[in-house]
């Protein structure tokens, strides 16, 4: 409508700015400087009455310039100002101008190409003015519309094809870079704050764009507790109440984007300073979906993965475990396994002691070994007394917050964190396990006690297995074996005993027991000593049992006394055996034996035979020890066979 020189003028740069915009618009063509500082004091003088309010401001020049300053509408994302400046007919003088260059040419010139300035007389550029002032606001709000379209499906595009980069992503630094790429650049967002939290672990300040991550400081606790009392929405919070999660930032807003989809939230987009408009809001919202769609996505794949390892070491521990040899290996190396599934850095093994009801540590991680063998913990008493007692597992967060236990400082345990899991075979209670303080300083989740759940079920009946084992062994050789001489005991023998009467009752055969005592073996241990009596024993023992035949049964019954079961052997049989083993005592060097009586170390033997002599075992032994005392009333060194008339004769306190 008139060759107007144009600009927008924004009120941020302040008043003093606007003046310099008037300035730009009219500088004459020719660079005629001749424009006074008393005209642009007089546009300041103007200006600085002229508000928002007022929409309209114009003012001739000397040198034949028609300005005026047009506020523009409010709150319809417009610049504050548009800015004209027309040359027209004054005092006869024509003046040519041109589009000049403006403080932010780049956003706000309409003015498109620059072309020398038409004259126009002073009622036509008034009413120019007022015809612009009029349905500028219109034109504009149009224009700004199809501009912003095209930017917004621009930055819509590009929206998509990054969601289609977020899907091939393979990992989740590379889908963090595309966003806040995309935030920087798509929306020219000057500060953002990215948090990330994998599900049971503590959050991590993943960028800081725009901030010194050196000056800021996260408050884990505050933030946490924060988000999980809201909502998954986008939210805005003014800047001082979100600096309170993050000490030493300043911020005059926060626009807060949670990255999650439905339950499970992996962390937060805070973009601060800047009132989003609503059509970026849902753009960032749109890419931000799908970074948690991904996110989420690799988490599953990750966690899955981890599963297929899990397992895979499951079965290499589960066949490792089979491999040791003995109850107290396999208690240890079952810790250190449960330890490894959870990343546990102390822990320990207890086992239920059934006879008092105790829990005693059978193997100790991260605790002192003697501290540990030296503790036991009361059925009921407790954590894992507790845990023992009500049969189920126990998972604490935070052993001071945990309600169901009273401890309020634990100095053993680094972190706060515990499983506590009782150990049950076939419905019944045979230990706990404790696990502690997670090496990463993290809790223990659900997804650790389902591990190492799986873990004990197949540990368990190896420990039940185990027990078993060790008791039957232990009672075998309580029951069966000297300590000293590794013969046979007492207890065996009478139990042999029994079954040889049964056995040669059924098949009527005979069988005769040997009873041997050494001679003067009180003197010998005067003389020598007990430990050199000992050595005496141990060589008696192995010569009797290497001169018996494989079916004979050598035991030791008492102090210095053998016995010796021969089965199917009748008594003329036994004296080749006893008499063989007489010589081999006798030709046998001790050290020591020539102090003795004899010259040498010597036994005495009586033989009794079944049925003849006896029927029961203490007929049989009676009639076999009225023999030896016939052997050593006789001189020793000798055998004497059991006969009917030994039984009228005394048995002096001559043996022990
Ligand atoms: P005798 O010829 O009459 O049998 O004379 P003795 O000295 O052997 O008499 P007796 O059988 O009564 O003595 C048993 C001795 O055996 C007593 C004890 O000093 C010794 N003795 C018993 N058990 C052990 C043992 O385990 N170690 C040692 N060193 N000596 C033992
Ligand atoms: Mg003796
Ligand atoms: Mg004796």
């Amino acid at each position: 409508m008139a060759p107007f020189n144009l600009t927008f003028y924004s009120e941020k740069n302040g008043r003093k700015g606007l003046v310099d915009a008037i300035r730009e618009v009219c500088v004459p063509l020719d660079g005629d400087t001749s424009c006074t500082p008393d005209c642009y004091r007089g546009w300041e003088e103007k200006l600085s009455q002229i508000s928002l309010a007022k929409r309209l401001s114009v003012k001739s020049c000397t040198h034949g310039f028609l300005c005026f300053v047009l506020a523009l509408p409010e709150n319809r994302n417009l610049p504050d100002y548009l800015i004209g400046c027309v040359a027209f007919e004054h005092q006869g003088r024509i003046t040519h101008v041109t589009r000049a260059q403006t403080p932010d040419a780049s956003d706000t010139t309409i003015v498109k190409s620059k072309q020398p300035l038409r004259s126009v007389s002073a009622p036509e550029a008034e009413l120019a003015i007022r015809e612009i002032s009029h349905i500028l606001p219109q034109i504009l709000d149009g224009q700004i519309h199809t501009l912003s379209l095209s930017r917004t499906t621009q930055r819509l595009e590009a929206v998509q094809k990054l969601n289609r980069d977020l899907a091939d992503c393979t990992d989740v630094d590379h889908a963090m870079d595309i966003v806040s790429e995309a935030l920087v650049v798509l929306f020219n967002l000057p500060r953002i704050l990215i948090v990330l939290q994998k599900p049971g672990q503590a959050m991590t300040v993943h960028s800081t764009l725009g901030l010194d991550p050196d000056s800021l400081k996260l408050d884990q606790k505050r933030l946490a507790e924060y988000l999980d009392g809201s909502s998954c929405q986008p939210r805005v919070m003014p800047g001082n109440e979100f600096t309170e999660f993050f000490h030493g930032l300043q911020t005059r807003s926060a626009h807060i984007f949670p990255i999650g989809v439905k339950d499970c939230r992996l962390g937060i987009i805070v973009i601060l300073d800047l009132d989003l408009h609503s059509r970026d809001q849902a753009m960032i919202e749109l890419l931000i979906n799908g970074l948690a769609a991904r996110l989420v996505s690799l988490e599953t794949a990750a966690s899955h993965q981890q599963e297929i390892q899990f397992s895979a070491r499951l079965i290499s521990m589960i066949s490792d475990l089979s491999l040791v040899t003995s109850s107290k290996e396999l208690y240890q190396k079952i810790l250190e396994m449960a330890a490894e599934l959870l990343s546990a850095s102390s822990g320990s093994l207890m086992l239920l002691n059934e006879s008092d009801g105790t829990l005693k540590i059978e193997t100790a991680k991260g605790m002192n070994p003697a501290l540990a063998k030296a503790m036991s913990v009361t059925f009921g008493e407790g954590i894992a007394g507790h845990v023992a007692k009500s049969g189920f597992p126990m998972l604490v967060n935070d052993i001071e917050r945990d309600k169901r236990v009273a401890y309020r400082n634990r100095p053993r345990f680094k972190t706060k964190s515990f499983i506590s899991l009782p150990l049950e075979s076939e419905g019944r209670l045979i230990g706990v396990l404790n696990l502690a303080d997670k090496s990463n300083g993290s809790s223990f989740t659900e997804k650790d006690l389902n591990r190492v759940k799986s873990f004990t079920g197949y540990a368990i009946p190896m420990i039940a297995r185990a027990a078993t084992l060790e008791k039957v062994g232990k009672f075998e050789q309580l029951a069966i074996t000297d300590p000293l001489t590794g013969l046979y005991n007492r207890r065996f023998l009478e139990d042999r005993l029994q079954e040889e009467f049964s056995r040669s009752g059924r098949h009527k055969q005979n069988f005769c027991i040997i009873l041997a005592d050494l001679d003067n073996f009180k003197m010998y241990n005067d003389i020598c000593g007990h430990l050199a009596g000992d050595q005496v024993l141990r060589k008696v023992a192995s010569l009797l049992r290497r001169t018996a035949r494989d079916m004979d049964v050598v035991s030791r019954y008492g102090g210095e006394e053998f016995c010796i079961i021969l089965p199917g052997t009748c008594k003329k049989e036994s004296v080749f055996v006893g008499e063989r083993m007489r010589r081999v005592i006798e030709v046998e060097s001790f050290p020591g034996e020539s102090h003795l009586p004899l010259g040498r170390l010597t036994i005495s033997l009586g033989i009794a035979s079944f049925p003849a002599d006896g029927v029961t075992a203490n007929e049989l032994i009676h009639a076999s020890d009225l023999a030896l005392y016939q052997a050593k009333a006789m001189g020793r060194n000798r055998l004497v066979l059991f006969e009917p008339s030994l039984e009228g004769k005394a048995l002096p306190a001559l043996r022990g």
